[in-house]
């Protein structure tokens, strides 16, 4: 089992990695204080772990609450049920509420557990890649809006995170590719050798060789919790994350959320804001036929330039009416700026007409 610290001082929390974790590997009722427990999860991830995670949570008084799956469920209603079991069960400031399930899950239970009481504990237990690697780490948590993705919601540190490598055994392929995407990201925006060992090892990921995934896991858990010790509010570098997000959100927002995956998205979305950055054409390259290897689309889907840009228009993370983009200063660095070139922008989101 690999540890990993995100460094927030009286907020930090270790990130466990390992395999079997769920199956008798780990005693989370350890790192659980009081007794209570919520667990939230899916009606897809509910049957496969639920009982699992029950059997480490020995000695803890455990309610459960299972959400239909989908994107198009993470909503406040929600996160209303989730508030409504909490009540009913009669948690108090002492429950701890538990994710488990992907993104989806991980960001409504971590809401409610950030608004029941005015904030009780909360622990992640991702199991598809891209929680494992991104959203389960770094305490964002939250909803959708009929107007837009992640519009409410809250930072709620969790008080741990479970990794579980043996979960992503029955997670679909096309899952697994949009984590891949943010693991991608990783790579290139702050790390040009994990880039280079993405290349060497992308074959081994897509076969879940286990060694190969554990490291990508833990190595894109490393520089999400350096990013986020550095700047927990996204005053500044934190924002590089978003690297094929403005892109990506508004793909996703076009399409309606849940036609293309996340990480689909921000897959297209990466190549499109690697098509603005000022870099070399290699590097472009380089990272096309990555993201390319890696069975992710390399452009958006037809909906319409016009659309995409009117979608880009309400990102939240508009400035002043000015959109951020995160750009590549060159592969394994990025940085933030609204300062673009606005034909070629012009000319990438043609690629969607
Ligand atoms: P998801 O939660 O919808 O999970 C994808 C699918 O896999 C679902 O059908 C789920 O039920 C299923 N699944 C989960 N684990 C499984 C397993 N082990 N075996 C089989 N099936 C399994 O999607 P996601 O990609 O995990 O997360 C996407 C969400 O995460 C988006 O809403 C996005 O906004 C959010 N997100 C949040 C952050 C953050 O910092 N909070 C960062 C990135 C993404
Ligand atoms: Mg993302």
């Amino acid at each position: 089992m690999k540890t990993i610290h995100v460094d927030l001082g009286d907020r930090s929390y270790p990130i466990m990695i390992g395999r079997g974790l769920l199956d008798g590997g780990f005693n989370l009722g350890e790192y659980v204080a009081g007794t209570d427990c919520l667990i939230v999860s899916n009606d897809t991830v509910s049957p496969l772990y639920l009982d699992s995670l029950r059997a480490d949570l020995g000695g803890k008084s455990i309610a459960s609450i299972c959400l239909a799956d989908g994107e198009q469920y993470k909503t406040v209603e929600s996160m209303e049920a989730i508030l409504d079991k909490l009540v009913q069960s009669g948690a108090n400031r002492d429950t701890t509420v538990i994710a488990l399930g992907g993104g989806v899950v991980g960001d409504i239970a971590g809401f409610a557990a950030a608004c029941y009481m005015r904030g009780v504990a909360f622990v992640q237990v991702p199991t598809t890649l891209l929680a494992q690697v991104d959203s389960s780490v770094g305490g964002k948590t939250g909803v959708n809006h009929p107007q837009g993705k992640n519009l409410i919601g809250a930072f709620h540190q969790p008080r741990i995170v479970v990794i579980d490598t043996d979960t992503l055994d029955t997670l679909p392929d096309r899952e697994l590719k949009a984590g891949l995407a943010e693991v991608i990201k990783y790579g290139a925006i702050t790390d040009i050798e994990f880039f280079a060992w993405l290349e060497s090892n992308m074959d081994a990921l897509l076969t879940r060789d286990h060694d190969a995934m554990a490291y990508a896991i833990q190595r894109s858990c490393e520089l999400k919790a350096e990013i986020v010790a550095e700047d927990e509010r996204e005053a500044g570098r934190r924002a590089i994350l978003n690297f094929g997000h403005t892109f990506g959100h508004a793909i996703e927002h076009c399409q309606g959320y849940g036609e293309w995956l996340h990480g689909e998205a921000v897959a297209a979305g990466m190549i499109m804001a690697a098509e603005l950055s000022d870099i070399d054409a290699e590097s472009r390259d380089r990272l096309r036929a990555l993201i390319s290897f890696a069975g992710l689309p390399v452009a958006p889907p037809k909906t319409g330039s016009a659309r995409l840009l009117a979608a880009m228009g309400m990102d939240k993370k508009v400035i002043a009416k000015k959109l951020r983009f995160v750009l590549l200063r060159r592969l394994g660095d990025a940085f933030v700026t609204s300062d673009i070139d606005e034909q070629s922008l012009e000319q990438i989101l043609e690629a969607a007409d």
